[in-house]
This record gives structure tokens, sequence and C-alpha cells, in this order.
């Protein structure tokens, strides 16, 4: 009897403080919330501890080439199609209906999408998840996939492979990206948590690189980079960046807001140990089919690997 109202004093306890809304992101540790910022995220979601975690670092002369990394194959990715975006409380999230799917790329199944979001740091300063030989770019957006066999994304989090995230950085332009205007427009309709609004006629090519420049990726397994943190996912990092204005990118820190009504800024984890990993990057001469093309590819793609190298030895 004692022991069961010690049980239950300390389920009551403790339940409150295992609540999924009560991680938080650096920025708002810091300022008192009561909440769990990432460097305490294992002491409540012990997956967080793992040795296959995300974000990591890139470290590009440590990656290996892999033939078997060829382009993607995107399906619904060219549909416009109303969506509905919502502040969730940690960032902007955008649902995607079904019939959004990608193959190929190396992964052994197809997968479909089910939302993408974004992360982002302050006024359109460094604020991206992976950083690339230590850089961390202004924002970073990640469209999440599930494997196709999964109904709900429960059954995939103990599968290593269970979801697919395409990861894509942003670097800072000198002028607007008109692609973004309606994404960009609705963040002043969705400042507060819990708040959603329609996109209309988006589409997902519009936003992402143009498909000759997505061949050229880094791929590693990882893990979702909330919590639970479960180790369930393939991720694949594009080298090209998404141009976006310093007006554009300052937007998201200065229209969005926590559930605490202060600015949401910086929310992305901090990078993780690789412990062991390897992260491999495309081979992107696969898409061309004439041996003039074909050498013309190669001669290109050694220029622009090597230019990695070079630009790590600064
Ligand atoms: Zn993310």
């Amino acid at each position: 009897m004692k022991h069961s109202f010690l049980l239950l004093l300390l389920l009551t306890t403790t339940l409150p403080f295992i609540s999924s809304e009560h991680w938080c992101y650096q920025s708002q540790d810091e300022c008192e919330e009561q909440c769990y910022g990432p460097s305490k995220w294992h002491t409540v979601y012990a997956k967080c501890g793992g040795n296959k975690q995300a974000p990591i670092n890139i470290v590009t002369k440590k990656t290996e080439s892999n033939p078997k990394l060829k382009p993607f194959t995107f399906e619904g990715y060219d549909r416009a199609q109303d969506v509905l975006v919502k502040n969730n409380g940690h960032s902007v999230e955008t649902a995607l209906p079904p019939g959004v799917r990608i193959t190929g790329a190396g992964l052994a199944d197809a997968y479909k999408a089910l939302q993408f979001h974004l992360h982002w740091g302050s006024d359109g300063q460094a604020g991206s998840e992976h950083t690339i030989d230590g850089e961390r770019y202004p924002m970073e957006l990640h469209i999440v996939h599930l494997k196709e066999q999964y109904h709900r994304e429960e059954e995939a989090v103990n599968d290593a492979v269970g979801f697919a995230v395409l990861g894509f950085l942003f670097e800072e332009s000198g002028e607007d990206n008109p692609s973004y205007k309606g994404l960009i427009d609705a963040l002043g309709r969705i400042s507060h948590y819990g708040f959603n609004t329609t996109v209309k006629d988006l589409r997902l090519d519009d936003l992402i690189p143009k498909q000759e420049d997505l061949a050229r990726y880094y791929r590693y397994e990882g893990s979702l980079t909330t919590p639970g943190c479960n180790e369930a996912v393939v991720w694949t990092l594009f080298e090209k960046p998404i141009p976006l204005s310093r007006a554009q990118l300052t937007a998201f820190s200065q229209k969005l807001f926590f559930n605490t009504g202060k600015p949401m800024e910086r929310i992305f984890r901090p990078v993780q140990q690789a412990h062991g990993r390897t992260v491999y990057r495309s081979s992107s001469s696969s898409v061309l089919a004439s041996t003039a093309v074909l050498s013309a590819s190669i001669i290109s793609t050694l220029g622009f690997w090597s230019f990695q190298f070079l630009d790590l030895t600064r």
C-alpha cells in the first residue's frame, strides 16, 4: 500500500514533465522557461543520447563516394496544391497531401511525403541544423517522408530506415526568391502556436533547387532531430543551397512566436557526434547518357569535388 502510494506520487509528480510540449530549444532554455533544452533532452527522452543522432557536422574530406547514390525520382513534386501550414510551437509545418513520393537515390524502398518544416536562427543569421565543414547556414528545410509500407509514423520509429528526410540548406541572396512569397506571406497569419492557414497552389519543385542541381548530395543514417530522437532516418543533405533574401530569411524569426509569446528563433538542435558513422556522397555523372556529355560531366564532377577539397584547406 505504501509502495503504491509512493508510485502514484512519483507518477503524478513526474508525468507533467514528460509532456511532449515540454522540450524546447536552447533559445528558450536560457530564458528561464520551465523546459528541457537540447543538452537535457536525453534525460527525458533516452534515445536522444544514442550514438546515431542527427544533425551532424559533415566533414567533406571524410565523405566516401558511393556510386549507388544516383539521382532521386520525385513524384508529385510538380503538382500545385493547396496546403495547410501551421505554427506547431516548435516550427512552421506544412502537411503534404497524398501522392507525393520519392524513389531511387540508393533507397531500398519508396517513401511518401508527410510534411515539411524549417529550422532557422535569429534575424536571418546562422540557423541550419547540419553544418558543412563547420559552417552553419541561415536556414534548413526538411521534407519528411515515411517508408511506403507504413501507415503511421509510430510504425516507423523502430525501423532504422523508416523515414527518409531530405534536407536543403539556404543561403542569403541579393534579391527575393519569388517562389517563397506564398509561404512567407502566410507566416503573418500563423504568428502564434496552434494557428494555421492555407497556402494556395504551392509546388514543392518551386521551393527546392532545379532537379539537375539535386544529383549531388550527402547520405548518412541518423535520427529525428526533435524528441523522441528515434534513430529511424535515412538522411539526405543536398549540396546546392536555396537562395532567399535577407528580408525573407529574417521574416521567419520576426513573424513567428513560441507558445510563450517569445520570438521563435534559433530553432535548431546542436550537431551530434558522428560516433564513427560514414557519410557518403553521391556520384552525379549518372544522369547523362552520351559519352561526350558523360566526359564533360566527369570533368565537372571532379572539378566540383576538388573545389570542395581545396575549399577545406583554407
Ligand atoms: Zn527538422
